[in-house]
């Protein structure tokens, strides 16, 4: 993105948060400050067009719903939720996924996805991957066809990248 040191800058390390040996990457400063946010949401814009247009951008709970909207706006196009278990009301449905300790599940409302729509996912982080691999494979049982998926910061060595193999991922920024 433009400025990009200014707007890495702008992302918090918070050691051993939630618990050791994590270190947390916290946007809340970025999304505070209004230009950051906006380049943010520029860059995205171009790495879609890039990619050749979407129809929908679809966000992950929560802070994919954070960057997600705003381009979708930024887009011309609709926004689409992917929540975790329990949120949405019926009908939805459903992908679990393994964590690192334990399962996790995401949902979807059925019917918000045409066929064959092209979909951009985008996420705040991307570290192990699974979460975007279980949200690309959710939108795709739903009749989606996932164009790319763009994070704005990718924790490289945590093996994302290989989770995702053969999907198109663009991230904005790389801490190794
Ligand atoms: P993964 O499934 O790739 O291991 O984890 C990615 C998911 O967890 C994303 O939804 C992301 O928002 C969240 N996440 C994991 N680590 C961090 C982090 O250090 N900072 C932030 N902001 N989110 C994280």
């Amino acid at each position: 993105p433009a400025r990009a040191a200014e707007i890495r800058a702008l992302i918090r390390d918070v050691p051993d948060y939630p618990h050791p040996p994590v270190v947390f990457r916290d946007i809340t400063p970025l999304l505070a400050d209004g230009p950051a946010l906006t380049d943010v949401v520029d860059a995205f814009a171009a790495l879609v067009d890039a990619d050749g247009g979407v129809d929908v951008v679809a966000g992950m709970e929560a802070r994919g719903f954070l960057l997600g909207a705003p381009l979708a706006t930024r887009l011309g196009v609709g926004f689409v939720p992917l929540r975790k278990a329990g949120k949405l009301p019926p009908p939805v449905v459903r992908e679990d996924y393994a964590l690192e300790y334990g399962t996790a599940s995401i949902e979807l409302r059925s019917g918000t996805l045409p066929e064959g729509s092209r979909v951009l996912l985008v996420d705040d982080v991307l570290a192990t991957g699974g979460t975007a691999r279980a949200a690309a494979s959710l939108v795709e049982r739903c009749g989606g066809h996932v164009v790319a998926l763009a994070f704005l910061m990718e924790l490289a060595g945590l093996g994302g990248r290989d989770r995702l193999a053969g999907r198109t991922v663009e991230t904005l920024l790389r801490v190794e």
